[in-house]
């Protein structure tokens, strides 16, 4: 016998314009992508991945909102299945951290706690002298969301998008084998 696959669905959701396509196409392509278009619909995209002492090939469904930050009526459907989910916020605009606060209310009114992982990304463009979303912030936003940790990444350099991804998979892996 084979060894068994594991599937599971994850919703990344977060402001407009905070680069959650463009990190989905770092992730699946190694490339930085700068002229993603903002359609309307969801979409989806799949890999596969292995995470550390587990044999079986793990799928990964990853849900893009594709434009629906603007429609909040249309989004419970997204989250219909999902195991885990992607904050993603934008490190140089303040007002993306404060509205992951949001996200989470509307994820867990919709489907409840999911495992997730919390994402401060444009990590390029942020002076570390001068950080507008403090270690603190950022610890307290995580402690907030339970979130299983915390990445700072840049779609364009690529820096930790994986490790997102991998962390994840491992907790959502983790809890679906209890
Ligand atoms: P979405 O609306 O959350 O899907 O955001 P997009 O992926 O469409 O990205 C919005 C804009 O930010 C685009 O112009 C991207 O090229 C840019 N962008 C996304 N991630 C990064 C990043 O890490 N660094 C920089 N410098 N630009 C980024
Ligand atoms: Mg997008």
């Amino acid at each position: 016998m084979g060894v068994p696959s594991f599937f599971y669905k994850i919703c990344i959701v977060g402001n407009f314009g905070v680069g959650k396509t463009t990190l989905l196409h770092q992730y699946l392509d190694k490339r930085f992508n700068p002229n993603v278009t903002s359609t309307i619909g969801s979409h989806f995209f799949v890999k596969h991945l292995k995470i550390p002492n587990v044999k079986n090939l793990i799928t990964l469904q990853i849900w893009d909102l594709a434009g629906q930050e603007h429609f909040k009526w249309v989004r419970h459907v997204f989250y219909k299945g999902a195991k885990g989910i992607v904050y993603v916020f934008d490190l140089s605009r303040k007002n993306t951290f404060e509205d992951i606060v949001g996200w989470k209310k509307e994820v867990e009114n919709s489907i409840g706690f999911l495992p997730n992982v919390l994402v401060g990304n444009k990590l390029d463009l942020v002076n570390s002298e001068e950080k507008l979303i403090t270690d603190q912030d950022s610890d307290s936003l995580r402690q907030h969301l339970d979130a299983c940790a915390y990445y700072e990444t840049s779609a364009k350099t690529g820096i930790s998008v994986n490790d997102v991804f991998k962390k994840l998979t491992s907790e959502m892996y983790k809890i679906s084998r209890k």
